[in-house]
């Protein structure tokens, strides 16, 4: 990390300026080689300089170089910001000019990685900086913001510091029982202080889900054999004639979408092309991509044909979406009933026909109960901002079962301290107190350049 990195920070086109940032030790000094004006060595620190980039005497552009000396960086760096024309032939020569005087290329996201890893910002100030070049909503800006002002890593940190208040009283249990002014602690003592932090942490995910659901909406997705009625329930449900109806099978081979909103909450319908086996490719291509839209979606509307048994398709449906959030619509039921309802994994179902317009207003209210969208309120906060973050607190809270597990089983309370050792250490992977080299380039790949 201690090489010197540049790149173009604005977008790539042509604009009235474009800023090239360039950020390590030798930034001055390498932008200073081809800068004709004052000698930026020597300049303050936070000053904004004019003059010109040169390239062997010949000018490349008139600019504006801002020098900011380490610590007070985006990166805790020293950093320089050139201001140039923009335009993309000037700022790639000015980028370039850079490159060929020491720096080099930045990887995506490698200036926040840099903030990161020198400790300015944390993992998840890190995420709401992305969440934030990538908001398209007023809501998703205002937890970005809110995210990057430390809203999650305080919540963090403040469980943290309870779990380790905790876990220092047991230490100096373990390690000096003869002390007679410590409170013995005793698993009588623990157990509803871990409670209490169990409930916290519970809170937090529920909330967070809860604000994820009302800035995100509902990705559903409508799956099930060709012609079993997927195309008619998302046009009842839409209230629209957009999905195409007939009794050819295969008809859906691209994906229709359309828009509902219940209670507030927008839920963005996906009618895909019906799964069987198939030796056509371009329906097999369809296919294809419905199962990899269900694996993706929050909810599955799963249709069956009421009229026919389940077939080896129906049952291989039931494999692509286990564990999701699944409700079985059980469709055609103005026709006879042939369908085994015992042999359907799941218990969430609705029955349903869309010639009459039977069963549609349940499907709404199962939706409803299944997200709790009536208990949805928009004071919501989103506490944590995405999966991973969320995971690792549904992680943490699963080691935090275990240590109250083990006091019901009358364990020693060293080994219950494992678990609520492993419990804070997970909730510090949150805010990247530790992490996996895997995990910063996954993350960091995600950023844009020059970011
Ligand atoms: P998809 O291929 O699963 O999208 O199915 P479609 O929505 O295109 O419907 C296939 C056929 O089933 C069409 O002829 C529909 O008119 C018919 N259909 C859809 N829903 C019902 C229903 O509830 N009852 C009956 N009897 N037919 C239905």
């Amino acid at each position: 990390m201690n090489d010197t990195i540049a790149a173009i920070s604005t977008t790539m086109g042509v604009g009235a300026i474009s800023i090239i940032r360039v950020s390590g030790n030798d930034s001055i000094l390498i932008v200073n080689k081809c800068f004709k004006g004052k000698d930026l060595t020597k300049v303050e620190s936070h000053t904004i300089n004019y003059g010109y980039i040169v390239n062997n005497k010949e000018i490349i552009d008139e600019v504006l170089v801002s020098v900011m000396k380490s610590p007070k960086t985006f990166t805790m760096e020293d950093t320089v910001e050139i201001n140039c024309h923009g335009g993309i032939s000037t700022t790639n020569k000015v980028l370039e000019t850079i490159i060929n005087n020491g720096a080099r290329i930045a990887e995506p996201g490698e200036f926040t990685k840099r903030a990161f890893l020198n400790g300015r910002i944390d993992l998840t100030q890190a995420e709401s900086v992305m969440d934030l070049i990538n908001a398209k909503s007023e809501a998703k800006r205002k937890i970005a913001v809110k995210g990057l002002n430390g809203y999650v890593s305080s919540i963090i940190k403040n469980l943290r510091k309870n779990i380790l208040e905790l876990l220092a009283s047991i230490e100096v249990n373990i390690d000096y029982p003869e002390y007679e002014d410590t409170v013995e602690m005793t698993n009588e003592i623990i157990k509803p202080k871990l409670i209490r932090i169990k409930k916290k942490i519970n809170k937090i995910i529920r909330e967070s889900e809860n604000g994820k659901i009302i800035s995100n909406g509902i990705t559903t997705v409508i799956i099930g054999r060709p012609n079993v009625g997927k195309s008619s329930i998302l046009n009842k449900l839409i209230d629209e004639d957009k999905a195409i109806v007939t009794n050819i099978e295969g008809t859906t081979r691209d994906m229709v979408e359309g828009t509902i909103t219940i209670n507030g909450v927008l839920l963005n319908i996906i009618d895909t092309a019906g799964i069987r086996k198939s030796s056509n490719i371009v329906e097999k291509i369809g296919i294809n991509k419905s199962i990899d839209l269900a694996k993706h979606a929050d909810l599955i509307i799963l249709v069956l044909n009421n009229n026919e048994k389940l077939t080896d398709d129906d049952k291989k449906i039931f494999k692509y979406v286990e564990n999701k959030n699944v409700i079985v619509v059980i469709n055609k039921t103005d026709l006879c009933n042939n369908l085994e309802i015992n042999e359907i994994p799941y218990n969430n179902i609705v029955y349903c026909n869309t010639i009459e317009l039977n069963g549609i207003d349940s499907l709404k209210n199962k939706i409803i109960d299944m997200f709790n969208l009536n208990k949805l309120s928009q004071n919501d906060n989103l506490s944590l901002n995405n999966v991973r973050q969320i995971s690792l607190a549904k992680e943490s809270l699963n080691m935090l079962e275990d240590a109250l597990n083990g006091i019901k089983n009358q364990v020693p309370i060293d080994i219950i301290e494992i678990d609520i050792k492993r419990c804070w250490e997970k909730l510090g992977e949150i805010i990247g107190e530790s992490y996996t080299e895997e995990l910063l380039d996954q993350l960091f790949s995600q950023f844009c350049l020059g970011k």
